[in-house]
């Protein structure tokens, strides 16, 4: 099996080292950038399987980096995590202003860091579901060519966002609890992560525009996709 590349973008030679060193271990190939614009010309050049991508950066920082990258049409889906100290900052990372996929906050285990990296690449590669055209009036899910379209329109959205409005509407009418959805459309759980989930629909309701009314918040809970609107 090939190996797969995970870009790591950190200018602490320290954390990159450590990170390396890690994922190496747990099998991958590890290419590393020490600021912002070389991190963005491997991603365009190498096309990795994930991007590690720490927010601090010199020339470039880490948000226009997920910025540019969520705006390239070649890279635009790669998923990308981001290293951040600033806990502040972790609603707006994985919130809909940069299309982050996944984050950890610094200090954070190395060892987690690549076993989160596993479960990202491995619910990637989980065979999607037989169904591969969903529609609603309105909306189509086309999970073959990973497309939504919203009243006859292409709307982008990343890979966390595209599984998660799968998921719910797969099922449609159904509660889901926001465990329930970590498990199923992050791949683990993990303390602190609703918030993960939060985000990320309020995202999704953004992006879903006239359709928003289809994510249901059942307070407490979860949420819910409706059929009718
Ligand atoms: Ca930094």
């Amino acid at each position: 099996m090939a190996q797969e590349t995970i870009l790591v973008v950190e200018d602490e030679k320290d954390i990159l080292d450590l990170v390396e060193y890690n994922l190496q271990g747990a099998g991958f190939r590890v290419l590393r950038a020490m600021d912002g614009i070389e991190g963005l010309r491997l991603a365009k050049s190498e096309r990795p399987e994930l991007i590690i991508l720490d927010l601090m950066l010199p020339n470039m920082d880490g948000k226009e980096v997920c910025r540019r990258i969520r705006q390239d049409e070649h890279i635009h889906a790669i998923p990308v995590m981001m290293l951040t100290a600033r806990t502040e900052e972790i609603d707006r990372i994985v919130g809909f202003e940069l299309g982050a996929d996944d984050y950890l906050t610094k200090p954070f285990s190395p060892r987690e860091l690549a076993l989160r990296v596993q479960a990202i690449l491995r619910r990637l590669k989980e065979a999607e579901p037989a169904k591969a055209l969903i529609q609603f009036p309105g909306m189509i899910i086309d999970s073959e060519k990973h497309r939504l379209e919203v009243d006859g329109q292409g709307v982008d959205l990343t890979v966390t966002e595209f599984r998660l409005l799968h998921y719910l509407a797969t099922n449609p009418g159904k509660v889901q609890t926001r465990d329930a959805l970590l498990d199923r459309v992050w791949g683990y759980t993990f303390e602190g992560y609703a918030r993960t989930v939060d985000t990320h629909i309020r995202r999704l309701r953004k992006k879903l525009g006239a359709q928003k009314d289809r994510i249901d918040t059942i307070r407490g809970i979860g949420y819910r996709f409706r059929e009718d609107i």
